[in-house]
């Protein structure tokens, strides 16, 4: 007998692998670069590099040809501390197409919509001007994501940067715009030739700065390139690395389950009901807590295992400013 795999082994071992397959997700602030600056901090100056959106299995070819755009759209909202420290927290949108149809609708968007029907249906236009706005409110935005590498961290590799477009053409996706079209067009009237600052082998590290003014108590993100074209790395080993890095966005930027999101879109407080192994609006397991209290008349309210806000490292993670 032949030691040789039969073919239908080797399908019963690939349908396994894609059941086990479920990326999980563990926060890392090491997976992260943000522009944003930490309390107290007024100035803050970093220079990264650029990646490819993703590497891929095949040998990356082109150096200097490559999206490093990454589009999604997250939910941003105002939220109940217990839910996130900062009372803010930003949800991906479960439309999301890449997201691969694993989810059957958006909780969110239909809130989002929900409150813009009303606000058609609305008879005074104070009325219909908040509704709108809460129809605003819980409507996804469009986000950027891109891979970099933040120079002097290279040994903490790929970082991913998320950053919000803007409709008004100020935002970080159009500043490396005009700083790619300044770069190209120099180039085209110096040499003749194109000349593409995310190129990895000849291109250039981009600074970002971060200047926080008190007086506006606003922060200003700027960005320019380095001097001096450079590789993404000296080593070509290293660069393929980085460019072929397995983490995804799917890896560091959570996905909620479809129960947590209709939770959130409802206004409530999501609780973890180990039990039912699936999220449950705190409130509504408080009365149902109520309820076996009452049933069982005497039971003590400490000895029922209550649902536990999971303050587990997706939470924390969730709760940073970026
Ligand atoms: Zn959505």
């Amino acid at each position: 007998m032949s030691d040789e795999k039969l073919l239908i082994e080797e399908q019963f071992e690939d349908e396994n692998k894609k059941k086990e397959y479920k990326p999980k997700f563990e926060f890392n602030e090491k997976n992260y670069f943000n522009e944003k600056l930490k309390k107290g901090e007024k100035k803050k100056e970093t220079k990264i590099r650029i990646l490819p959106i993703n590497g891929s299995d095949e040998y990356f070819k082109d150096f200097g040809n490559f999206k490093a755009f990454f589009v999604t759209h997250i939910h941003s909202l105002k939220v109940d501390k217990e839910i996130s420290q900062s009372g803010f927290k930003k949800f991906v949108c479960l439309n999301d197409e890449h997201l691969e149809g694993s989810y059957s609708h958006c909780p969110l968007c239909e809130k989002s919509k929900e409150y813009y029907n009303k606000a058609n249906n609305a008879e005074t236009e104070p009325e219909k001007k908040a509704l709108r706005k809460m129809g605003s409110e819980y409507k996804a935005k469009k986000t950027y994501i891109v891979r970099v590498i933040v120079r002097g961290q290279e040994d903490e590799g790929v970082k991913f940067w998320r950053f919000n477009a803007h409709s008004d053409g100020k935002g970080i996706f159009d500043l490396l715009k005009v700083l790619y079209e300044i770069r190209n067009k120099e180039s085209i009237e110096a040499t003749g030739e194109k000349y593409n600052i995310f190129d990895l082998k000849n291109g250039k590290d981009i600074i970002v700065t971060s200047i926080y003014d008190e007086d506006t108590d606003r922060t200003s993100v700027s960005i320019t390139d380095a001097g001096f074209s450079t590789p993404l790395s000296k080593d070509e080993e290293q660069m393929m690395q980085w460019i072929n890095d397995e983490k995804t966005w799917t890896d560091v930027y959570a996905i909620k389950t479809l129960d947590y999101m209709q939770i959130i879109a409802d206004g409530e407080i999501p609780v973890y009901d180990k039990d039912k192994k699936h999220w449950v609006a705190k409130n509504s397991s408080e009365e149902d807590d109520k309820k076996q209290e009452t049933t069982e008349e005497k039971s003590k309210p400490d000895k029922v295992e209550k649902p536990v806000v999971e303050t587990n490292n997706e939470e924390i993670g969730d709760d940073l400013p970026f």
